[in-house]
Parts: structure tokens; sequence; C-alpha cells
């Protein structure tokens, strides 16, 4: 049986909604506002926008752009870059961010033909196949102002960050090659390159696609070199010997060096607000054995405004204890002041200087997680023939991918886990320059949570639902941010029996509040209700994936008590239901139509329940709310639980409108392109 006259009016609606999505006016400049971007860490462009006359002024006639999300696709992109300029000196190489330029008439890339050798791009994977937010101005370019073949005869390599648990896996990038390639009339050298997240793989699939780029390069241009070339510093270190107070001791940008300065805004990443914690509280009872922390921030007269389903970014800062290990291991000096200075008008500076080697170390990089196997390679060179035994095992480590993958990543070793495990009593810090190590571990990133609070209800506080990260199966592996949260949590008179310390003064004394202040932000996401009151939602979230949902909620407790809500969660056991005795309590009383259906994966006494099973066991409440146009909502942590979510709706519009599997897929996927189905899984 084919679809019903009910599904057909859906649908068509659907395939309208699609087409006025593809034509969307770009809001989110709007949203955004400007960007105050440090000039101790933006592009040296003296405020210009103009790229063409940056590539001009600068003799550039090599571009590598990215488009980043949360920094990641940037760290991958600076890499590449540097690594490139090292290979073949011949190469003026411009690397930037797309958010830097305008990309309006005459700056259009169609103009950079013959004006450039080629252009690189790293490119992320943002929401629903998007492009992350700082390409605002480039999307513009490319859906309202690019011509068809305006760029025939330039060459373009592109790679792209994705996680193939979406269903737009890679969807930014496909896009690029889609506007750039067929319609631009570019010239594709090699393939597009597809880091997968998803399952930790990225790494591995730039290098591979970096090699023979590098192949490609080489030929394509003509170019000699082409060798690994010794490590080659970007700035100049500088030993700083002046006023104290310009020393960075962890402040963000120059803005916060001055303690008595007022905060103005608008905040962002790169100027975040001092947020007092208001409120703090645990969610998991202590028999479950975990720690999921509920933090309010209070941000009154900060001219913050969020809206319910945006994501709260938090600067972390790296624990004490990761920090004199990673000082020990590297016979580094944390007091030592040092200053950088470019030795390229146009690269950027890694972080605020002038500051310490122990503040550089804390406050601005990525120094745990796991070590790229590329970093290992790269030490090679800094080790003299003399030392062959340490030399070899580098190499023994290194050279392939697997070998690596066993000893290192299934050890869940970080950098200085693994110069330990190749060496405890080699001397690192005698042959790797500390140059090296500011200029290829990443930078410290800010971690994003959903926010759990209702801009409805509580203006003027966001609340964050965070599980506390401690993994303890090979060795114990903590979480940066969420340990530090935990720390905040559990009081100084908690804190002897936690895994990690932080230095929750903060720089210069200015965290300390009556609890203590974090570095946030907001981050605007379309994570959002339905526009229309009476809309019927269905929400998928388990564990910290029901963060955004209490939003939702707390929102209808306002907007409207009688809205159709369904909520499908699922947790281990009753020891980390999250939030139940709110729900219990406060939103199942007064929402009357607000349904709750709650699994456990691990509770012996009952049958192992995930979210999937219970949606099938509600398929025709599911399917009575989506004939009345509900919106459905995914968000989640799991893996492929937003994969097999997906599916299980599919299963369901199959089985209860009788259409084939394809078909239900297919309205499935619409659903997703017209706004009416949300995934906000990490
Ligand atoms: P990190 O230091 O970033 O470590 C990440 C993980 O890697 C941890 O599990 C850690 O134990 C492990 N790890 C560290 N070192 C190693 C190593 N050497 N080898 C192997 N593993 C290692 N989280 C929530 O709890 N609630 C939310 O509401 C939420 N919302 C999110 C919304 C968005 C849009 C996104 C992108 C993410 C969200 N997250 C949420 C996830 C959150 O951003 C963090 O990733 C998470 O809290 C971990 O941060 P962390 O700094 O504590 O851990």
């Amino acid at each position: 049986m084919g679809l019903d006259p009910l599904d057909l009016a859906v649908v068509c609606c659907l395939i309208a909604s699609v087409v006025l999505y593809t034509k969307r006016e770009n809001i989110l400049t709007i949203l955004r506002g400007s960007d105050s971007l440090d000039p101790a860490i933006g592009i040296n462009t003296n405020g210009s926008k103009d790229l063409i006359e940056i590539i001009e002024s600068n003799k550039k006639d090599f571009l590598i752009l990215y488009g980043s999300q949360t920094g990641t696709s940037e760290d991958y992109c600076k890499k590449f870059a540097k690594e490139l300029h090292s290979k073949f000196k011949e190469l003026n190489i411009l690397c930037s961010d797309f958010e830097n330029f305008d990309f309006d008439e005459p700056n259009t890339l169609g103009n950079l033909v013959g004006k450039i050798k080629g252009l690189v791009i790293f490119m992320s994977t943002y929401g629903e196949g998007e492009l992350p937010d700082p390409c605002v101005n480039f999307e513009n370019y490319l859906n309202n102002i690019i011509e068809k073949d305006e760029m025939t005869g330039l060459p373009v390599m592109i790679f792209g960050l994705g996680n193939s648990t979406y269903e737009f896996f890679n969807g930014a990038a496909i896009t690029l090659k889609k506007k750039l390639v067929t319609e631009g009339g570019a010239k594709l050298l090699g393939e597009v390159g597809a880091g997968d997240d998803s399952i930790g793989s990225t790494e591995e699939e730039y290098v591979s696609w970096k090699e023979t780029a590098f192949e490609i390069i080489e030929k394509e241009f003509n170019l000699t070199g082409g060798e690994d070339a010794p490590f080659e510093p970007m700035y100049e270190y500088v030993n700083y010997e002046g006023s104290e107070d310009n020393v960075f001791q962890g402040e963000l940008n120059k803005n916060y060096l001055t303690a008595d300065k007022k905060h103005l805004g608008p905040f962002d990443q790169s100027y975040p607000f001092l947020a007092n914690v208001l409120e703090s509280k645990e969610l998991c009872d202590p028999e479950s054995g975990r720690n999921c922390v509920h933090m309010e921030f209070d941000i009154s007269g900060s001219n913050i405004k969020y809206e319910t389903g945006d994501h709260l970014g938090v600067i972390p800062q790296n624990a004490k204890e990761h920090v004199s290990k990673f000082l020990s291991t590297l016979g580094l000096n944390g007091d030592e002041v040092f200053d950088l200075k470019l030795k390229d008008p146009t690269s950027t500076l890694p972080f605020p200087v002038p500051t310490n080697i122990e503040t550089a170390v804390t406050n601005y990089l990525e120094i745990t997680g796991p070590v790229s196997r590329q970093m290992i390679t790269q030490l090679i060179q800094f080790i003299p023939d003399t030392e062959e035994k340490v030399k070899q095992r580098l190499v023994e480590i290194s050279s392939s991918p697997d070998v690596f993958h066993k000893e290192v990543i299934e050890a869940n070793f970080n950098f200085t886990d693994c110069l330990n495990y190749v060496s405890p009593t080699f001397q690192w810090g005698q042959y790797i320059p500390w140059t090296f190590l500011l200029e290829t571990i990443p930078s410290l990133k800010p971690r994003f949570y959903s926010i759990s609070s209702s801009n409805l209800k509580d203006s003027d506080k966001i609340s964050v639902t965070a599980m506390v990260e401690v993994t303890d199966a090979k060795k114990l592996v903590c979480g940066v941010t969420t340990n530090l949260l935990n720390e905040i949590n559990k009081g100084p008179e908690n804190a002897a029996s936690l895994p990690l310390h932080y230095n929750l003064s903060g720089p210069r004394g200015s965290y300390k509040a009556e609890s203590y202040k974090l570095p946030v932000f907001v981050r605007k996401s379309t994570f959002r209700l339905p526009k229309n009151l009476d809309t019927p939602v269905i929400m998928i979230g388990p564990g910290t994936g029901v963060a955004p949902f209490r939003g939702f909620i707390r929102d209808r407790l306002i907007s409207n008590k009688e809205a159709d809500m369904m909520l499908f969660y699922g947790c281990r056991n009753v020891h980390d239901h999250l939030y139940k005795e709110e729900c219990d309590k406060e939103y199942i009383p007064e929402l009357k139509n607000l349904k709750v259906f709650t699994g456990y994966s691990r509770d012996p006494t009952v049958p192992k329940t995930y979210v999937q099973k219970l949606m099938l066991d509600e398929k025709d409440l599911i399917m009575e709310a989506l004939k009345k146009g509900a919106f459905v909502y995914v968000c989640g942590d799991a893996g492929s639980m937003a994969k097999q979510v997906n599916d299980t709706l599919v299963t369901i519009i199959s089985e209860k409108q009788d259409i084939k599997i394809q078909d239900a897929q297919e309205m499935v996927k619409l659903m997703k392109l017209n706004g009416r189905y949300h995934e906000d899984v990490w």
C-alpha cells in the first residue's frame, strides 16, 4: 500500500519546506552579532576582510582556509599549512579562518583565479550537514553569489571533518564539492578527505589524505623539495622582561588583564563571560558509582540572551596533576616568562603572550586526550642517533597505525604517558624544544553542554548537566572539564578524595566569588521547540541527553501547560536517574499531557531496556503524534544511539502506515531537512 492522502499532504508540505530551507536567509549573522576577535590571537590583517587585498599585499600565492565549530578542523588545517610550508618553501601560504573574510564582490573565490596557485579547505560539518557558524559569510557566498564556472582553472583540495553517526556525514564537505567544483568549475585535486570522529579515526584519515595531498601538490605545481624538513618555529621565542602587569596568567585575552575592568560583551568564545556559579548539585546517588553535576551560572547583568536548546561553552583549564606531570616529563621550568613574535604577519599567535610556561600548559594547550601518531613521529627528529634505543622505540610505535593503536591508543595514553612508556628515565626536555610543543600541541578547546534551563523560566541563569568523565579500565583517565565542575561542586571540604585538582581562583584570583566563576559563552543552536505551542513534541534523550529536554519541559511550564510532550529517557538504574524527583513532583503533575517513558539498562530486577525499545512499545502513540505534525528531538552521547533511534522511527512509520522501509526512510530524511527532526548528538 502507498501513502494515504494525509501522508501525501505531509510530504508535499515537507518538500515545500525543503525548498524554503535551502533558500533560507542567513539569520546566523544576526544571531551571532559581531565577533570580537582578540588582536592577540586573531589574524593580523588590520581589520581588513578583503581577501584579494590581503593576498596581494602579502604576496601570497596559496590559500588554506578552515571552517571550524569547536577548533578541531582549525588544528588540522594549521598542522597541514605548517607542514606544507616546511616541505615546499616556494609556496607563499596564507592560512586563515573563513570567518576572517567577507566573500562578496570583488572578494570572491572566482576572483582568485590566476592570483593563487591553489586552495585547500578544511571543513567541519555541523548540525544537519551544515557549515559551521563562523562560515556564515562564506555560506551566503555559496548560496547567493557564486556564479557558474567562476572558479574554472582554480585547483581545490578538500578535507572534511564529520561524524558518521549523523545522517548527513561530512555534509558540509560534500556541499563544498558540489558548489565549488560541480557548479563553480574549480578543479578538484585528489579525493575529498572524510575524517570520521565517531570511530576516533580522523587522525589516521587525515594522515593518509595529507600524504597523497603533498604528492599531488608537488606534481601539480611542479615544486621542488617535498622531503620531511626539520622543525622550524613559526614564531620567534624571546625572553620577556617587561612589566608583570602585562603577563598573562591564564586570562583569555587582553580585556581580562585589568582586574577591575567591567566586562560588557558581547560575549563569545574569544571573549567569554566570567559567570558566578550560583548553585550546583550532584544528580546521581552514591550507589551509582558515578557523578553527574547540575550547575547553574548567573548571567544577570551580562546582557547574554540564550534560548532554550542552546549550548553553553565552558572554557576549561588543565588539572594541576596533569600540568606538573607534563612539566616534569618534559623538563620544563614552569616559571619561565616568554613572549612570541610573529615571523609571518598573516599568521596568528597560538595563545596570548607574554606568559609563563606553566600558564601556557595549564590554560592554552590540550595536554591530555589521546596522543596522535603524527606527534610521536615528529619527535624522532629531535632524538640524536646516540640515543639509539629511545629513537628506535619511537620509530617502532609510530611507523605502523596498527602497532600505535595496540600499544598507545588501547592503553589510553596521553602525550606524557606515551613518553614515559617509551622511557620513564629519558631526559626528554634535553631534546624536545618547548617551541615545538607550543606549536604542535592543539589548543585547549571549550567544551559544550546542552543548556538544561529554560530562558522563559530562568532568563538570568543557565544550567548544565554534566556527567563526570572518569574511566578506570586500563588506567585512570579523567575528563578535563567535567572534573573541574566536579571539584567546584564537591567544595574544598571534599576535594582531597578527588583524582584531579584545579586552580579554582583563576588568573589573578579573578574566578574567586562567593562560590567560583568560570568563563562561559552561549552558542546558538537549531535545537528549538516548534514555534507553534500546540505542536506535539517527541523527545528522546538517554543519559545526559535529557539535558535540553529539561529545558523544553520547563519552557512549556510557562508557555503552554496543555502541550503534548513525550519523553523517552534511559539510564542505568534508579541511582543515576537524572532529575527524577523534580519530574515526578513538578513536571508530571503540572503538565497534564506530558508522558515520560523510562527504561533502565542495568537494573537486575527488570529486563535491560533502551530508549528504542520504549519507542517501539509506544508506536501507536508516536504515530498518532507524527500525524498531528509532531517534532522529533534526539539528544545524547551514545555512539550509535542516534542511528538506532532513526531506524526505530523508520520501522514504526513503515509498520503503522504500511509503507515500504525505503519510503519511511525518505519521510524521516525529509523531516530532518524540514526541521521537524533534530539531533544533538556528541
Ligand atoms: P575530555 O578531557 O574532553 O575527554 C573526553 C573523553 O576522553 C573523556 O571520556 C575522557 O575520559 C577521555 N580521554 C581523555 N584522555 C584520554 C586518553 N588519553 N585516551 C582515551 N580517552 C581519553 N556532555 C554532558 O555531560 N552533558 C551535556 O549536556 C553535553 N552536551 C553536549 C552538547 C554538545 C553540542 C557537545 C558537542 C557535547 C556535549 N557534551 C555534553 C559533551 C561535553 O562537551 C564533553 O565532551 C564532555 O563533558 C567531556 O569533557 P571533558 O573535558 O570532561 O573530557
